[in-house]
Formats: structure tokens, sequence, C-alpha cells
């Protein structure tokens, strides 16, 4: 079939939005009509080169959609399921997800980089010439065909931005606070970097009784916003590491117990291991440049024992976390509609990373079939 989608041509290159060919789906694979994708910054690391991938490539790995097709072997989703898409198809047979890791499943992560999918070939093709995938997902574009692993069901009643959101971005914040960090009521948490991660992990903080939680950003809209979804106290970045930490230390009565950094920024991981209190962990989920490297005052690891923990796609199961994530949504508890800050068509890709490259969005969302999506009218009202 043919399909309209966002090509990225090579590093620094033009989104050109334009006809593909995208094959059935095959065996163990789903054809999902995409109804929303957000916009994440890690689709950005594949336009600046942060992140390298095969070229041309559809970016996108933050969608949700309707099941438009299944091939054979396929016991997960049937026709007309509404499913929100992992990145992480994980093989449940690795030694990492037998260890309950499967956020780093030692099978999919080398062939992630390859651009196809669980086989290394690609579905997509243009004219006949390969284009490759993005993280097995490929949704800036009308359909993507996905393993069948990466599809999650999801109730029909939760919109398709807030249930592509869940994707990333959501499971990346919230799960660094409920798995990785493992939060409690009462501990002490800040935030720091309030876009769609770093706001996740805030709703996540919150929805568990961590106080105080403090908002940190150089932006005074977006601590604006945390205040609005429940930070006790906002520090605005201080022009350094050792002085946003302090500011921190102060609001919160000596310093935090988890420190969650969503920015990817040398100079806040070292905010965040700054502003621990004893025994206090730095939660690193943004991702930084290959060649960062963070100089830590190492006598105070020991002396105040502090840790410092990685956190990838929110150490999540995606087939466990999504469900109880949107459940929460559901009942109010993560108000996670207030992330989409911007509505755009595909066509409007460019603008999108204008706008989050701006720092004045929170998050940006694709409407990938405006109007209806196939499937989508048959919600039980
Ligand atoms: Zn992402
Ligand atoms: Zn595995």
């Amino acid at each position: 079939m043919n399909i309209r989608a966002a090509v990225l041509e090579r590093v620094d290159g033009p989104l050109v939005v334009g006809d593909l060919e995208l094959a059935p789906p095959g065996p163990e694979e789903v054809l999902v009509r995409l109804g929303a994708s957000g916009v994440c910054r890690s689709d950005y690391n594949a336009v600046d080169g942060t992140t390298s991938t095969p070229f041309p490539v559809v970016l996108g790995h933050e969608g949700a959609g309707v099941v438009e097709a299944v091939g054979d072997g396929v016991t997960r989703v049937a026709i007309g399921d509404h499913v929100t898409l992992s990145w992480t198809p994980s093989c449940g047979t690795c030694p990492e997800c037998v260890r309950d890791l499967p956020q780093l499943c030692s099978t999919i992560w080398p062939v992630m980089g390859a651009g196809g999918l669980m086989d290394e070939t690609s579905r997509l093709a243009r004219g006949g010439e390969a284009v490759y995938h993005y993280c097995f997902l490929s949704t800036f574009a009308e359909a993507c065909v996905v393993p069948e692993r990466s599809c999650v069901p999801i109730p029909r009643d939760v919109p398709f931005d807030v249930a592509g959101l869940v994707g990333c971005a959501v499971t990346t914040g919230v799960g660094a606070v409920w798995n990785t960090a493992g939060v409690r009521p009462g501990d002490r948490v800040a935030v720091i970097g309030c876009g769609g991660v770093g706001l996740s992990a805030l709703m996540a903080a919150v929805a568990v009784g961590a106080e105080p939680v403090i908002a940190v950003d150089a932006a005074p809209g977006k601590l604006q916003t945390a205040t609005e979804l429940g930070a006790a106290s906002v520090v605005q970045w201080a022009g350094s590491a050792e002085d946003t930490a302090e500011a921190i230390r102060e609001a919160s009565g000596g310093g935090v117990d988890y420190a969650i950094e969503a920015t990817g920024r040398g100079e806040a991981m070292l905010t965040a291991v700054l502003a621990t209190r004893g025994r206090g962990a730095a939660v690193l989920i943004g991702i930084p440049r290959a060649e960062t490297v963070v100089p830590l005052p190492a006598l105070t690891i020991p002396r105040m024992e502090r840790r410092v923990l990685g956190s990838i796609y929110g150490s999540a199961r995606p087939e466990r976390d999504f469900p109880r994530i949107i459940e929460l949504y559901r009942s109010g508890r993560l108000p996670l509609e207030r992330l989409v800050s911007h509505r755009l068509t595909l066509d409007e890709v460019d603008r999108a990373f204008e706008l989050m490259n701006s720092g004045d969005a929170l998050r940006v969302v694709l409407d990938l079939n405006p109007g209806a999506v196939p499937g989508e009218e048959d919600v039980p009202s």
C-alpha cells in the first residue's frame, strides 16, 4: 500500500513529506493506522547526528493507532484494536529479559540500529529503494508496520495523542520515578528539566505522595506548568550546577532523596548529584551526547552514600506499565493531556522540531489522520 510519511534524507537534511510504499506485515508483524505521534528529542538526535541511523529514514517512535492488518502468528492483538507502540519489542528469552530487564534486551538493541524490523529488513520503500525504520516504529507516517511485540492494546476511549505519548515520554518519566527510583510517599524529589519527560516524572512523584516535589528549569513558563501540576516549589536554573543545587537543597530542607535529571546535559547531571541528601540518588534519564563526561565530587559519594541511577525507557515493561499509566490517566491522577502543548499535521513536521528546539513547547503532537482514523468510528459511546 502507499502511505504518506516524513523522510529524513541525511544528517541535517530536510524532512520531506511524500509517498512511500509500505509492505504488508510479515510473520509476527502488525500494520497500524496511526492516529497521532509525539515528537521526541530522540527523533531530533537523528537529525543533528547525536544518534547515528541509516538513511533515508522515517523518524517517529511515540505513536498510537488502530490495528489494520496482522501477519501470520500474531496473537497479541487483533484487527480493530487500539494500540500504543513500544520501541522496545523485547525478546523475552535473552539473559537481560530473563533478569526482568526487558528495557535492556540484548536481542533488540543491536538490531535497532540497523533500521529494519526484527529480521533487519525494511517494510518501507520509495521507488523500489529501501527506506529505513527508526526504533522499529517510524510513526511520522499515516501507517506503519511494526513487530507484534511493540503493540500494547489500550482502551478505546483514550485519545491517540495521549496514548502516543505513553509510548515514550510519559513512560520514560513516570517509570524513572516508579520503577527505577521506587519513590515512596514522603520522599523528597526534584525534577530537573520540565519538558514532556520531566513533567511526566513530576506527575508520577506527585501521584505517589512525594513531598516536596521541586521543579527545576530555565523557562518560567514550564515552571508555571509544573506548579499547576503539583510542584510544591520551583527553582529557576541559576547559571551553574553548584548554585542551582544549592537552591534545590534550600527549597527541600537540606537536599532531596531523588533528583530526576531529564535534560541530558552534563551540568544538569552534576546538579542532580549535588542536590541529593545522604543516601539520595541522582536518577539520570536524559540522553547525553556520547562524549559527555560528568566530573563528580568523589568524596561525597561514600561519605554521604550518594547514588547515581541510570534509567532507560523508565525501566519499563510496556505490557505491564502502559495499562497502569493509562488507568491513572483515566482516573485523573495523571493529567497527561496537559503535556500536549501543540498539535500539528504531518506536513508541519519541520515546525514541530522548531517548536521543540525553541524550549517553549511541552510536547508537540502530529495528528496523522485528520478527521477520523479508520476503525475509530466504532468507539462505544
Ligand atoms: Zn522518545
Ligand atoms: Zn531480550
